[in-house]
C-alpha cells in the first residue's frame, strides 16, 4: 500500500502547538499509526483540518488565542474530537484545563506533563482510543428534558425496564462476591437509555419511591434466579436515591420484598449517594437505621464528590464507602488523587469501613489499588454491566482478576 492510500485510512490527528520541535517529535513518534497534521497557533490556517480532527493534541501556553481560551472551540465541534492536553504548566493548572474540557462536554481527555516521551504519548493515545465517550449532562440533558417522572412510572409500568448488573471481585479472594444493579430503559421510540438520560428528572421526583421498589423487587428476582443458575452467593446492590429515605414505609416494603422471594437481607445493599445526603432530616438517619436493623447493608456511593463524607464517616452511618470514579481513573499518574485515595483508606480502616473503587479500566489500577488496601473493585477491566443470563455465564468463566484482561466482557 502506497502512503497517501495509508494516510487516508489512518486517523486523523491534529497538533496544535508553537512549539515546532515537539510538533516535529509528535509527527516522528505517531506517524505509523496516525495520519498528522500540525497547527502553530489555536487558529489553524486549514479550517478543515479542525472539523476532520479525530484526535487534537493541544498545548496550553501558546501566543494569541491559548488553549485553554481554545478548548471552548473544539468542544463546539460536531462530532466531538478527542482531546490530548500536553503542556509544561504545573500538574494543577492541566488539570484544570482538563476539568474544564469534561465540563464543556469533551468527555474523552486525556492530560500530558511535557516533556513527554514516546512511550507516554502512545499509550495516552490508546487510552484515549479505548476511552469511552460518557454521556454528558448537557446531552443528555437534551433528551432529559422532554422525559418527566410521570413518563418513566408509565414505562416502568409497562415493563420497559430492565437491570444490568456488573461485578463486584474481592481482590483477595479474587471472587465475585456482589453485583450492582444498573436500570437500562428500553424506550419505545428513543431506544435503550442509560440512567445518565432519565435518573434525573425521576430522583427528586415524589415517583422516587415507587420506581426504586420496583427496581428492588426486579434486582432480587434477578439474583434469587441467578442464586439458582450459576450459584452466585454474593450480595447484589442497587442505588437508592437519597430521598427515597424520606419515606417511613421503605424499609417495611423492601423487607416484605426480601421475604416474599426468599433472599436473605445480608445479601442485598442500598448504595446512596452522598450527594444530596446532607439533609438533616431526622427521617433519613432513622430509615438508614431501619435498614440496618434488618440486616441490609448501606454503601456511600460516589465518595469524595459530595460534601458530607467526613460526617458520614464519622457516624459510622455506613458499611461500606465506594470512591468515586473520577479518583481513580487517574490514580496511577495523579499523585493527588492517589493522596485522596489513601487517605479514604485510611479513614475507613479506622472506623471498620469496607473500601470499593469504582471504575477500574486496566490492569496498572488494579495493582495499584489492591496495593493500596481495597477491598472490592468494579470496572470494566474486569466486567461491564450485563444483563443477568449474561452475568451467569460471565461468572462461570471468571479467571481470576490475576487473569483478568481474558475476563474482559464486552
Ligand atoms: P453509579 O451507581 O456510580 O454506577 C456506576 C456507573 O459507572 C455505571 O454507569 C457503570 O456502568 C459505570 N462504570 C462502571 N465501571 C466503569 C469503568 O470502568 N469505567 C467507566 N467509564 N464507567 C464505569 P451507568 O450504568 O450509566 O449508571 C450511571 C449512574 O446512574 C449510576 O452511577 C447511578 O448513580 C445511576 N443509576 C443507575 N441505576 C440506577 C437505579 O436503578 N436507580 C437510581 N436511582 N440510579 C441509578
Ligand atoms: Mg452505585
Ligand atoms: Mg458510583
Amino acid at each position: 500500500m502506497n502512503d497517501s492510500n495509508n494516510a487516508s485510512i489512518l486517523p486523523l490527528l491534529l497538533v496544535i502547538d508553537d512549539d515546532e520541535f515537539f510538533q516535529a517529535q509528535v509527527k516522528l513518534f505517531v506517524e505509523d499509526t496516525y495520519a498528522v497534521t500540525q497547527s502553530l497557533s489555536a487558529l489553524p490556517a486549514d479550517a478543515q483540518s479542525l472539523l476532520q480532527a479525530d484526535t487534537i493534541v493541544l498545548d496550553l501556553n501558546m501566543p494569541g488565542v491559548d488553549g485553554v481560551s481554545f478548548i471552548k472551540t473544539i468542544a463546539s465541534l460536531n462530532p466531538k474530537p478527542k482531546l490530548l492536553i500536553a503542556s509544561g504548566y504545573d500538574n494543577s493548572i492541566i488539570e484544570l484545563a482538563r476539568s474544564a474540557a469534561e465540563l464543556y462536554g469533551l468527555t474523552q481527555t486525556i492530560v500530558l506533563q511535557k516533556p513527554v516521551s514516546k512511550d507516554q504519548l502512545l499509550e495516552a493515545l490508546v487510552a484515549l482510543e479505548f476511552s469511552n465517550a460518557r454521556i454528558t449532562d448537557a446531552s443528555a440533558g437534551q433528551v432529559s428534558d422532554n422525559i418527566s417522572s410521570n413518563d418513566i412510572i408509565k414505562g416502568s409500568q409497562a415493563g420497559e425496564f430492565l437491570l444490568f448488573y456488573q461485578p463486584q471481585i474481592s481482590l483477595k479472594s479474587e471472587t465475585v462476591v456482589g453485583i450492582e444493579a444498573l436500570v437500562r430503559w428500553d424506550h419505545p421510540q428513543l431506544g435503550r437509555l442509560s440512567p445518565a438520560y432519565f435518573i434525573h428528572s425521576l430522583e427528586d421526583s415524589a415517583e422516587a419511591i415507587e420506581f426504586t421498589l420496583m427496581i428492588a423487587d426486579l434486582a432480587i428476582q434477578d439474583t434469587v434466579q441467578m442464586t439458582h443458575k450459576c450459584g452466585f452467593m454474593g450480595k447484589v446492590s442497587i442505588n437508592v436515591p437519597p430521598k427515597v429515605l424520606l419515606s417511613e414505609s421503605f424499609t417495611d416494603r423492601l423487607c416484605d420484598m426480601l421475604r416474599t422471594r426468599g433472599l436473605a437481607p445480608d445479601r442485598f445493599q442500598c448504595e446512596i449517594t452522598e450527594r444530596g445526603l446532607e439533609s438533616q432530616d431526622p427521617q433519613v438517619s432513622a430509615t438508614m437505621a431501619r435498614l440496618r436493623m434488618k440486616g441490609i447493608q448501606l454503601s456511600i456511593d460516589d465518595f469524595g464528590v459530595g460534601q458530607s463524607g467526613l460526617s458520614k464517616i464519622k457516624t459510622r452511618a455506613f458499611d461500606e464507602i465506594k470512591i468515586d470514579r473520577s479518583f481513580i481513573s487517574d490514580l496511577t499518574s495523579s499523585l493527588d488523587s492517589r493522596s485522596i485515595v489513601e487517605s479514604i483508606i485510611h479513614l475507613a480502616s479506622l472506623v471498620g469501613m469496607r473500601v470499593v473503587a469504582e471504575g477500574i479500566e486496566d490492569n496498572p489500577t488494579l495493582l495499584l489499588t489492591k496495593r493500596l488496601g481495597v477491598a472490592n473493585v468494579q470496572g470494566y477491566y474486569c466486567a461491564r454491566p450485563m444483563p443477568k443470563d449474561e452475568f451467569c455465564s460471565w461468572m462461570l468463566n471468571w479467571p481470576g482478576c490475576g487473569k483478568a484482561s481474558k475476563a474482559v466482557v464486552g
